[in-house]
């Protein structure tokens, strides 16, 4: 595929190729991004921010209403492609393509709402005969950079926003997984956005990506990734407005008081969804120590009957991970727990780039698969004796993106939610649940800034005060 930059579609210097997670076939190839190319993108995008900065709002709606209706028209072949180069599991292409088309059309609504409010002027002592409000202007040219996992609702959750607001956005998406993006993007310039409104530029983080962050002529940088590359991008970013979607390894906390057997059920699924490979897997478990035998029984039932394979065939229930380095990784991980003392309980096993469901049972505070992000498909569980020690456990954490709890007790519920920190707690579930229009992001080092079209529109604009003063 080549990548886009202002509606056209442009070759690179060399071709870099796309490969199958599965099996290391090659897909596809798509192009290294020049510096000029890179410049020219930019240069591009302050024309679009023009155009889309003079748009109606009602214009920008319904773009993205259109935009949403064709992606859901073509669900089967962009979940193909994405099921094809991420690795994950048809069903879970397709349940990423679904999101997309929320995402969207929940960014249209927003493009509609998008206002400002009235301000007193003369609620102060030298306010007199000052009539004032403030209205919410776009920032301009908006950076967005993405990684792998969920490569198509993820960059919409960016780039949807940013229109609906009314800015330009060059997309550089992960160079493993770019090609539903440029599908993406295509579709986004037949539901009539203006050519000039986005670049997908494909090509290296740290040339591609550097370029467009230290350049100028964006006001903003909105990245989801990794914690060391946010923290390198926000060093070189300069003066821009950055949102930052980091890492986690999200805790959930099952009490005596919930259906033991459903919550290891839905915690080993949400553990091993995309093989483990979303910002708010579950990774550690705390088990109240009464039911701990009962939730490790359960759970490990689940994870025998998981089917593990090829990405592409309708049974498989868990992928590959993204590359065989990456589950080498995190099979090292597990060995490093092992022999910390911890015991294995499931998997542990590994084939190329398929690495088991795992369950890990007396895991030490030192252990990476404890104190880390593992993004692999795998669980760390220990006991609890008091919701505060399960509590402090969650909170020890440099992450704090999401947090569940399973409990029928409202005020261990409402305490959780008030006390753990981190960007969601959800109660009777996963920290892996997520609807599209809800705020999404961290605290800590999970990041900066709020997802959610509703949140990040607001995020991706700047407030303009009026004051205009009235003759008495
Ligand atoms: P990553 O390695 O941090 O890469 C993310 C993106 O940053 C890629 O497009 C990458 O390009 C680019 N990049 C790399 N170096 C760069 C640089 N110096 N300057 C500018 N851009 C640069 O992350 P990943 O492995 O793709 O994704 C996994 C991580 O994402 C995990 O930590 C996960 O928790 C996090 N994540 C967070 C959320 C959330 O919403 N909080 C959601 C999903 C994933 P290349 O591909 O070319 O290297």
């Amino acid at each position: 595929m080549r990548m886009l930059i202002g509606g056209q579609e442009v070759e690179g210097e060399r071709a870099i190729p796309v490969l199958n997670p599965f099996d290391g076939s090659e897909i596809d190839t798509v192009p290294a991004a020049t510096e000029e190319q890179v410049d020219s993108a930019l240069s591009t995008a302050v024309e679009g921010a023009r155009v889309m900065e003079r748009m109606s709002r009602f214009d920008r709606a319904e773009i993205l209403a259109r935009a949403s209706r064709m992606v859901g028209d073509r669900i089967e072949e962009l979940a193909l492609t994405i099921a094809s180069e991420v690795g994950k599991t048809i069903r879970e292409a397709r349940g990423e393509i679904s999101r997309t088309v929320q995402t969207l059309a929940v960014s249209a609504e927003e493009a509609r709402r998008l206002a400002g409010e009235v301000v007193p002027f003369d609620g102060a002592p030298t306010g007199k005969d000052r009539f004032g409000f403030y209205i919410r202007v776009p920032v301009g040219v908006i950076v967005a950079i993405t990684p792998f996992n969920f490569p198509v609702n993820l960059a919409a959750h960016k780039i949807a926003p940013a229109f609906a607001a009314g800015n330009a956005v060059i997309l550089k998406p992960a160079t493993v997984t770019p090609l539903t993006d440029i599908a993406f993007g295509k579709i986004l310039y037949e539901a009539g956005l203006p050519p000039e409104a986005l670049s997908v530029i494909t090509g290296g983080g740290s040339t591609v990506g550097d370029r467009l962050v230290t350049s100028p002529i964006p006001r903003m940088v909105t990245f989801t990734g990794s914690v060391e590359i946010g923290k390198a991008i926000m060093s070189r970013a300069g003066l821009k407005k950055t949102a930052m979607e980091l890492g986690s390894n999200s805790a959930v906390i099952v009490t005596e008081r919930c259906d033991v057997e459903a919550a290891a059920e839905r915690s080993a699924r949400a553990a091993y969804a995309v093989a483990g490979q979303v910002c708010i897997s579950v990774q550690r478990v705390l088990v109240e120590e009464t039911v701990l035998d009962r939730f490790l029984e359960a759970a490990a039932e689940v994870t025998a009957s998981v089917q593990l394979g090829d990405q592409l065939l309708e049974e498989t229930d868990v992928g590959p991970m993204i590359e065989e380095r990456e589950a080498e990784r995190a099979e090292s991980w597990i060995e490093e727990a092992r022999s910390m003392g911890a015991s294995l309980v499931a998997g542990g096993g590994r084939e190329g780039s398929l690495l088991e469901p795992t369950i890990l049972t007396g895991v030490p505070d030192e252990a990476k698969v404890w104190k880390d992000e593992a993004f692999a498909p795998l669980i760390a569980v220990r006991p609890f004796g008091t919701l505060d020690e399960a509590i402090d456990e969650v909170n020890r954490s440099r992450y704090g993106l999401q947090a569940g709890i399973y409990t029928d007790r409202l005020d261990d519920a409402l305490r959780a939610a008030r006390e753990i920190r981190c960007g969601g707690v959800m109660v009777n579930d996963v920290p892996t649940f997520r609807v599209d229009l809800m705020p999404y992001g961290g605290e800590k080092e999970s990041g900066l800034g709020r997802e959610g079209p509703k949140f990040a529109v607001e995020e991706m604009t700047e407030i303009r005060v009026v004051g205009i003063r009235v003759k008495s």
